[in-house]
């Protein structure tokens, strides 16, 4: 008979300034509230996770992911962890990314090394060198005129994959302005747009027309999340490849439109999607088109998804959109500034134990 494995946990919340506002559909974004967690086993190896909601999004709300740690008390068992409810999908991320460090703590990654057939390397970015995986990343674009600044500084720099926002100013300037920056785009680079939902189907079509022929990697959340029959409608009318976000905020929810056949792109922001060996496993598996992507979570959780997503190739196929600048302007949380490539030394220079221990709550 096997005993229960019993953890000790205990979470903090943290109200972390953002060092500017971000933009959303729902106003300006200041503070970023995140719940850290600890879980240490009777060996007495700890592991940490970090629950980074966006309600607005579609997740869970911080206030129900800390109700449920209150209701753990200060034991849990791996047991009830497991049997968590998939609607919590930043809570699952959180307690299975703890209990994954304590399981390995001292061995090798629970990501393990790629196996082979598993996936393909990276496309568009730095090569891959045999033990030392390397991703290009996405560099983000602001909205607007001020996206062309951006995007030469960024070329400057090394980066090669672009993402744009749009459908915050009218369409007639930006489609003007995605010629001028297409312009800018060297061929061997990349750019993505993301319209966050923003466009009605007509508006949508009129831009798809307009993409047709020129050389974007893909249209992100071009209507709202739940009008399927307009995303899948466009999706067959325009050959530019699509791609859900804010549809897929969990994996249960990507698992269902690829059932229904979505024909482009997931987008899936880990921290709100569930258990990293899931989404994992779901993307070797079915070699499911998956572009990972940041919810603004911490170095914390950032460094758990960095270190997955380097030892799985299947997630890591398109250019990750984790270049997403200096967020929280606390290296604390931000990590080391990220460069257009990622590597295993990113994640390692940062230590989950220091910011639970430095950081007051
Ligand atoms: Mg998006």
């Amino acid at each position: 008979m096997f005993l229960p494995v019993i953890f000790r946990f205990d979470y903090r919340l943290y109200s972390l300034p953002l060092r500017t506002p971000l933009r959303t559909a729902h106003g300006p974004w200041t503070v970023r509230e995140v719940i850290l967690v600890r879980l240490e086993d009777e060996g007495g190896r700890e592991g940490f996770g970090e629950m980074a909601p966006i309600p607005w999004f579609g997740t869970e709300t911080v206030a129900e992911a800390a109700e449920l740690c209150a209701k753990f008390g200060d034991k849990v068992s791996a047991e009830s962890l497991a049997t968590l409810a998939p609607q919590f999908g930043c809570v699952r991320f959180a307690l299975a990314m703890a209990q994954s460090e304590i399981r390995w703590a001292g061995g090798p990654h629970p990501a393990g090394s790629p196996k082979s057939g598993e996936g393909t390397r990276p496309t568009g970015g730095a090569p891959q060198e045999a033990g030392s995986p390397r991703v290009p990343l996405t560099a983000l674009l602001p909205a607007g005129r001020a996206a062309l600044d951006v995007l030469r500084d960024r070329l400057e720099s090394g980066w090669l994959c672009f993402k744009w926002k749009v459908g915050v100013e009218p369409a007639d300037l930006e489609l003007g302005l995605l010629d001028e920056l297409l312009a800018e785009l060297p061929p061997y680079a990349r750019l993505r747009l993301d319209a966050n939902g923003a466009w009605d189907r007509r508006l949508a079509a009129r831009w798809l027309q307009r993409c047709a022929d020129r050389p974007l990697e893909f249209v992100e959340q071009p209507v709202t999340p739940t009008d399927k029959s307009a995303l899948f409608g466009l999706a067959a009318d325009f050959p530019v490849k699509l791609a859900l976000d804010e549809s897929v905020v969990r994996l249960d929810e990507a698992r269902r439109w690829q059932a229904e056949g979505w024909p482009g792109v997931f987008v899936i922001k880990p921290a709100l999607a569930g258990p990293l060996d899931e989404l994992a496993a779901w993307a070797a598996e079915t070699r499911a088109d998956v572009v990972l992507s940041s919810a603004i979570e911490t170095a914390v959780a950032r460094r758990a998804i960095v270190r997955h997503a380097l030892a799985h190739p299947a997630l890591v196929r398109r250019a990750p959109g984790f270049g997403v600048g200096d967020v929280f302007g606390d290296r604390r949380h931000d990590g080391p500034a990220t460069g257009p490539v990622l590597d295993q030394s990113w994640a390692d220079s940062i230590n989950p134990a220091d910011n639970w221990r430095s950081l007051p709550c």
